[in-house]
């Protein structure tokens, strides 16, 4: 798979999404619950690993792969220290074979970018386009990007890429939802004891 350089965010939204699809804290349980839905998951973040090319039929094999790499993902977000995430991203990178090299965009200038083996498994691919928007998240944005779900319900964790850097949630919309219905519940109770 090809991954430009400069584009930390791509890597780094698609391994917390990733990360996200485990039953982990979600009440809605495993989401990747067969190959097909893993293809699906692909197609939706637009992702173009080479395995697929070469075989666009996911196996079985596939998606046990993508789900340990799952949670060698979520450990490397959970890593106390800067360095742990460096080592285990650059052991990502490793393990898919990957090499830097220049491509041209669509307006034809060079740009750097990272290509992994052609023969490398999709796990490995996906690894390493994890790995490289975690060590661009890392060198751009700082450690601290690298947080837990805010909600008390839920043990999802993410990378914030955003500009503000205030993400307080895994699954924005579920997650920050969800502890606002727990919120107007419980102060609708408080006001009805009051009344
Ligand atoms: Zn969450």
């Amino acid at each position: 798979m090809k991954t430009p350089m400069s584009d930390y965010a791509l890597g780094a939204g698609l391994a917390t999404d990733l990360i996200n699809t485990a039953p982990t804290g979600r009440s809605s349980g495993e989401a990747l619950t067969s190959p097909t839905a893993l293809g699906r998951f692909l197609v939706e973040h637009g992702v173009e690993p080479y395995a697929m090319l070469a075989a666009p039929r996911l196996t079985t094999d596939d998606l046990d792969e993508v789900r340990f790499l799952r949670k060698e993902l979520r450990a490397l977000v959970l890593a106390g220290d800067e360095t742990s995430v460096v080592t285990g991203a650059t052991e990502l990178l490793t393990r898919a074979g990957t090499v830097p090299t220049l491509l041209r965009d669509s307006a034809g200038r060079w740009q750097w970018h990272l290509c992994t083996a052609r023969v490398a498994p999709l796990a490995d691919e996906l690894g390493a386009l994890a790995a490289a928007g975690f060590l661009g998240v890392l060198r751009t944005l700082g450690h601290a990007r690298f947080r837990n779900c805010a909600s008390p319900v839920c043990d999802g964790v993410f990378v914030d890429t955003s500009k503000a850097g205030r993400r307080r949630y895994c699954m924005p919309a579920l997650c920050g939802n969800r502890l606002n219905v727990a919120n107007h519940r419980a102060r609708k109770v408080t006001g009805e004891e009051r009344a």
